[in-house]
């Protein structure tokens, strides 16, 4: 599939299929986007904002404000990417933008240490059992990066095991997929990662514990570590059950490889203990990203202070950043984060997710559509499906993603955003009113009759 899309044929396909509602106006996002085509590969600076699997081109976004963003045509919808996880607060919450705006007034960066930065690693660690210490990167994909090399460093081994369907940043030796066979090495999903790094790389299915233990027996002490999405959520939502997980943490302990939760969407989701709270499995190393910085570039790894006694300057394995802990970012972090960890935000918030996802469920069925919406704490996941569970990247029927298409545009013509990829799950944050989710649902409903004519 070409890269690129012409601004041109998206209009025909748009004109080709049939909607049950006008388009929205893209005239300036289109108008944005030639240009963009001039200045970045594909005209985003991200890959799956180009709008590659959904109809028509890339709405190009002006503002937010709370659960709203409007786009540079002025068309408004109720939000449910919210920059993709970090936004738990919508948009421009005005504690985030107080906080940063005070803190810009003296300056953008220092390159040295500030008190922000104790400020939100107390605040963290106060609230988080899991881990003692830990270092602010500027990115999620930092973050993993880092966590492999310490793992690696700790143990003195090399190979890394992962699994078919979790994500991990644009990290090499992550950028693998499986090859044939149970227990595989990976080939590498992106050009330019050199076979070698693949060859490190141990890829396995969710949800197979015989595959785990197999792998563990065929590379038998060269396991560094296992990473791991607890709640895997960058292709579809691949709901684990806890009893696998606890597997995974036996066989790395009684391999002596350390187990990596990657949390960097999980983290300050499920709670603020994030999904190590939510099922109460204590891994090596977790990392961070997305809400941990409030909206502002921060991710961050964390583990035991032994473990993290072996990071430079202290130890031996190195890792360093020019803006890592930015006081601007900071305080983001330590905003968003100082409501997060107010008594009952969690409870609040899942609630109220939980409900606007059953009730979208309730529909379908009573419709007898073929829907799961696969749901925890506050991420949910429209699947076109009606398997009862899906838990592996293979159980995902690709066939299902035409219907999130037709589903996609539906939505939003009737001013909701989500993200353009039926892979993709979606948040409910907590300014998500009552009155907004009941809009949302009715725009849901509607698109979901349309798509179930089509
Ligand atoms: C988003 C994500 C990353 C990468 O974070 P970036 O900030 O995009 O580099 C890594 N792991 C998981 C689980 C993610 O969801």
């Amino acid at each position: 599939m070409n890269l690129i899309k012409d601004t041109e044929t998206a209009a025909e396909e748009l004109a080709a299929h049939p909607t049950s509602k006008p388009d929205i106006s893209r005239e300036k996002s289109a108008e944005l986007y030639e240009k963009a085509k001039a200045y970045f590969p594909g005209g985003v600076n991200s890959p799956v904002r180009a709008f590659k699997s959904v109809y028509g081109t890339p709405l190009f976004i002006q503002k937010g404000d709370g659960c709203r963003i409007w786009d540079a045509d002025g068309n408004g919808f109720i939000d449910f990417c919210c920059s993709w996880g970090p936004l738990i607060l919508g948009h421009n919450h005005p504690h985030v933008r107080e906080k940063v705006t005070e803190t810009m007034q003296n300056g953008m960066s220092f390159g040295a240490p500030t008190a922000l930065e104790n400020e939100l690693a107390e605040l963290i660690l106060k609230h988080n059992k899991y881990i003692q210490k830990l270092r602010f990167v500027s990115s999620g994909t930092e973050a993993v990066m880092s966590a492999i090399r310490l793992a690696r460093g700790y143990t003195k081994r090399d190979k890394i095991l992962k699994f078919e369907g979790c994500y991990h940043g644009h990290v090499d030796s992550l950028l693998v997929k499986a090859g044939s066979g149970l227990v595989t090495f990976g080939e590498t999903s992106s050009a330019g990662v050199p076979k070698s790094f693949a060859d490190e790389t141990i890829v396995v299915p969710l949800n197979d514990r015989e595959a785990l233990k197999l792998a563990f027996e065929e590379f038998k002490d060269q396991i560094a570590a296992v990473i791991i999405e607890p709640v895997p959520a960058n292709n579809g939502l691949l709901l684990q059950e806890k009893e696998f997980l606890k597997y995974l943490r036996e066989i790395c302990t009684v391999n002596k490889a350390l187990l990596i939760f990657d949390e960097v969407i999980s983290g300050f989701r499920l709670g603020f203990e994030g999904a190590s709270g939510f099922y109460q499995i204590k891994p090596d190393i977790i990392t961070y990203g997305k809400i941990i910085g409030g909206g502002l570039p921060v991710g961050a790894y964390g583990s035991s202070a032994e473990i993290m006694s072996n990071i430079s300057p202290e130890g031996s394995v190195y890792q360093a950043g020019t803006l890592s802990g930015n006081p601007v970012a900071m305080s983001a972090g330590i905003a968003q984060l100082s409501e997060l960890a107010k008594p009952g935000f969690y409870e609040e918030l899942n609630a109220k997710a939980a409900a606007f996802a059953n009730a979208i469920q309730q529909y379908a069925t009573e419709k007898g559509f073929k829907l799961k919406v696969f749901h925890v704490g506050s991420i949910f996941w429209f699947a076109f499906t009606d398997q009862e569970s899906i838990r592996r990247a293979d159980e995902i029927d690709a066939s299902s993603m035409e219907k999130f298409k037709l589903f996609h545009r539906e939505l939003l013509n009737r001013g909701i955003y989500i993200g353009p990829s039926g892979y993709e799950v979606g948040f409910v944050s907590s300014v998500h009113t009552k009155d907004d989710l009941e809009k949302a649902k009715l725009a849901i409903f509607e698109s979901l009759d349309f798509v179930f004519k089509n």
